[in-house]
């Protein structure tokens, strides 16, 4: 196949509006455009491969181009494409209900489709808000969420928990959520002496005082993505569940980014042993083939819209693609390679926990933080005060552009470098991903030493 990379790139930069990216920019970085993709690695129009080390944007499971999962589409294409799940069903969606209520942690049964993971987060607002209001507590309808989560960008997802540097503008058409300090492992006290868990303190104030208008509480379970890779003390969650039981309000775990063996087992809710109230996931469902997310909840809630047609208690929510048949049918297939997979994720996870220990004594690192599949490492311009580096000096970029150029694709988050690869990764794959990485970072110095001094383009 040859493409006409010049001619891609003018049509591109005059007529595709690209998500989180400034658009004046973009231009000046000499955009990747991919073609296509074989295992853990993409291909650009021009020839050169490239190691998919975010996972495409945290998706990817098994990597590109894989036949069991290419397979599961084609036989389900030769079915049907699509047909509504307002109303009737499709066989796909059933399959997949019933297989993701059996690998769910226990008593959530019941599975509402959407097609992203923001729009999962919504729905599990909507059904938290909407269950208190037909449960005859409709003042209960505000959130707790934690500093520094991510839920998604819709406005719903958004009024979850807005993060400053992305939603500020629209901080008018929200209502303020509650938000708890989150309990950052590596930046707390206590977690360097022996924990009692002391961050619980605050929640449990937080919660005394506001229970009577929660609905629910939203957390990013064990790992704050988008937050910068933050991984929480152990038994934090276990708690959570309990004080929320305790206080009536509802847990939602946005599993979104941590499902599906990315921390290492199903759900990071499993580490502890936890069944939330409501319970979104999207990303890696699929494989990171296509466009599918579910909202999955207890007998409890769903049992609150039930109701006489006239009373108008059905979940009036739901979109044009809802329960896709061919994203069902590609997410089994997932499932089917996924489960037999995450036997062999604590070897590979170990294995990136030792090649990351060099990492800790590159210039300009302040932390290396991992859990399973999830790696961020911060830069800091002044490691003795662990300064993070301003946000127009765009740190994490500086490496990134380096890993670029060694044939690695990842995307930071400011300061934060993001490596997150597809979990079906090899050992020996992971290895020159992690040596690329380090090599990147190697090069970027003279960029970060620009950087700590304030000169940035
Ligand atoms: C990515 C993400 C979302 C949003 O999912 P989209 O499919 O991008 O809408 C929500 N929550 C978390 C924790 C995420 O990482």
């Amino acid at each position: 196949m040859h493409y006409d990379r010049d001619r891609l790139l003018a049509l591109d930069l005059e007529h595709v509006w690209h998500p989180y990216t400034q658009m004046r920019d973009y231009a000046r970085r000499d955009p990747v455009i991919i073609w296509r993709g074989e295992g853990r690695r993409l291909q650009d129009v021009d020839g050169r491969w490239y190691w998919d080390g975010v996972s495409s944007i945290w998706l990817n499971v098994h990597g590109h181009n894989v036949p069991e999962l290419n397979r599961a589409i084609e036989e389900q294409l030769q079915r049907v494409a699509h047909a509504t799940l307002l109303g009737q069903a499709n066989v796909p969606a059933i399959l997949l209900a019933e297989r993701l209520v059996r690998i769910a942690p226990p008593g959530l049964r019941k599975v509402f489709y959407s097609d992203n993971g923001s729009g999962a987060v919504e729905a599990a607002l909507k059904m938290a808000v909407q269950y208190w209001y037909q449960s005859g507590r409709p003042e209960k309808h505000r959130v707790l969420s934690f500093v520094g989560g991510y839920h998604g960008d819709t406005l719903g997802a958004v009024a979850v928990a807005p993060v400053p540097a992305f939603h500020e503008p629209f901080y008018p058409l929200l209502r303020d959520p509650i938000q708890a300090p989150y309990p950052d492992r590596y930046d707390c006290p206590g977690c360097r002496g022996p924990c009692r868990l002391e961050c619980l303190n605050r929640l449990e104030e937080l919660l005394r005082s506001h229970a009577h208008e929660l609905a629910a509480v939203f957390v990013e379970p064990l790992v704050q993505g988008v937050g910068g890779i933050r991984v929480m003390p152990d038994g934090y969650l276990r708690a959570l569940r309990e004080l929320c039981t305790r206080y009536e309000v509802l847990l939602v775990a946005d599993e979104v980014a941590t499902g599906f063996g990315r921390t290492g087992r199903m759900f990071a809710c499993d580490h502890e042993g936890i069944s939330p109230d409501l319970m979104a996931v999207g990303k890696g469902i699929t494989g990171g083939y296509l466009p599918l997310a579910a909202t999955l909840a207890t007998d409890r809630i769903y049992e609150a819209f039930l109701g006489e047609y006239a009373e108008r208690k059905a979940f009036f929510h739901g979109h044009s693609y809802t329960g896709n048949p061919l994203g069902c049918a590609v997410a089994l297939a997932n499932l089917d390679l996924l489960e037999a997979l995450l036997p062999q994720l604590p070897a590979r996870e170990r294995l990136i926990a030792h090649e990351l220990e060099r990492f800790r004594q590159l210039p300009f690192v302040g932390q290396v933080r991992q859990k399973g599949f999830m790696v961020g490492i911060e830069l800091v311009g002044d490691p003795q005060r662990r300064e993070p580096f301003p946000w127009e000096a765009r740190a994490g970029w500086l490496v990134a552009w380096r890993a670029r150029e060694l044939g690695l694709l990842i995307r930071p988050y400011a300061h934060v470098v993001i490596f997150m690869p597809p979990l079906a990764s090899t050992e020996a794959e992971l290895q020159e991903m992690l040596a690329l990485l380090y090599e990147a970072h190697q090069r970027a110095i003279p960029d970060l030493e620009r950087a700590a001094r304030g000169e940035w383009s």
